[in-house]
């Protein structure tokens, strides 16, 4: 039984329940399961105009090849109208904490009216310029810090600036795709690319990209990775062995669908090392909906009680948060402890 304030909403009590309290005015009884709100652990709230602008499946270079072609062709009123019904979907979906990657201000304002609590992550970028003076500005903004894109992009001096510039956790795309990995080896499609535009990187003697997270980042840093879609046990022993601080894995499944029609089957690798798995939606340029209940149904075969931990107590761990709503999900087979295609969530709190 959850007892919350009548007037400020606020949660103040949660107990096992008391036969005697059917008859009590006040309690309202829900079937189901009741659950703290969720925490998106990966969008991009800001791309969200480009919902169902880029197609699927054509893999991590035509998305980023169609993403620039597709960027200019929206007004600020349009990106901000699909800012506005992309935050009022994720709270309507039970979403009540979001880490929400940011490379410029235009969801700063949505964010401050929201009753969505943002991290926000700026997020550093740029071989050949980098956007890092542009993004420490953008820390004036409320709950917002600094973080590498990922392990590619960035050279060394400002992925060493970004990582001791304050104890806030990093969000660090990671491994989404095998061209990741490649690059460190001189192959692949990442270091075609470089090579045809002149882009030269001062870290490859990093030898792998998990490598390149040790051996950059303070083991007393908390790191958030986002994907992992081809991270092997060696990456999982080199990263695990490193930080003292806690690491946090990010599973995005249906942006991997869309992006690149592979269904990684790391969740079983992260889940035989105990890992602290948390959920991620991505942004709308890569998925059709931010719902974290959709990325829950990937994983419907794995118990729920684990389901609902990572979607949220490992997130609101992770972004030093603590539960905020509650949501009721109804219609998930509550014997086998597994979700089935009619559940769904209502917002109760
Ligand atoms: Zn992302």
């Amino acid at each position: 039984m959850i007892t919350v304030d009548a007037e400020s909403r606020e949660i103040l009590c949660i107990e096992s329940y008391d036969n005697n309290l059917d008859t009590t005015p006040g309690v309202e009884f829900y079937s189901g399961i009741l659950c703290p709100g969720f925490v998106n652990m990966h969008c991009h709230s800001e791309l969200s105009y480009l919902r169902g602008a880029i197609a699927e499946g054509g893999g991590y270079a035509a998305f980023a090849a169609s993403m620039a072609q597709v960027r200019d062709k929206f007004s600020d009123e349009e990106r901000a109208k699909a800012l506005q019904k992309a935050d009022r979907e994720m709270w309507d979906e039970g979403i009540d904490i979001v880490a929400d990657i940011v490379n410029d201000n235009s969801s700063f304002a949505i964010k401050a009216t929201s009753p969505i609590k943002y991290h926000s992550f700026a997020e550093v970028f740029g071989l050949k310029r980098s956007n890092i003076e542009y993004c420490k500005s953008l820390t004036i903004n409320p709950n917002t810090t600094l973080t590498p894109h990922s392990v590619y992009s960035v050279q060394s001096d400002d992925f060493s600036q970004v990582c001791n510039s304050s104890a806030a956790p990093l969000s660090i795309h990671f491994k989404e795709s095998e061209a990741e990995e490649l690059l460190f080896e001189g192959r692949g499609s990442l270091a075609e690319w470089y090579s045809a535009v002149g882009f030269e990187c001062d870290f490859l003697h990093c030898g792998s990209p998990a490598r390149r997270i040790v051996e950059s980042i303070p083991a007393d840093r908390s790191v958030i990775l986002v994907h992992n879609c081809f991270v092997t046990q060696e990456d999982i022993d080199l990263i695990m062995s490193h930080f003292t601080a806690p690491v946090y894995w990010v599973l995005c499944p249906r942006s991997n669908r869309y992006i690149s029609g592979i269904v990684p089957d790391v969740v079983h690798l992260l889940r035989r090392n105990n890992l602290n798995i948390t959920i991620g939606t991505d942004s709308l340029a890569s998925n059709h909906s931010l719902s974290i209940l959709e990325e829950l149904r990937c994983f419907d075969t794995l118990p729920l009680e684990e389901l609902l931990t990572w979607a949220t107590y490992n997130g609101a761990v992770a972004l030093g948060e603590k539960p905020r709503g509650i949501i009721n999900i109804c219609g998930a087979d509550l014997k086998a402890m597994k979700l089935t295609p009619q559940t769904t969530i209502k917002r109760i709190l």
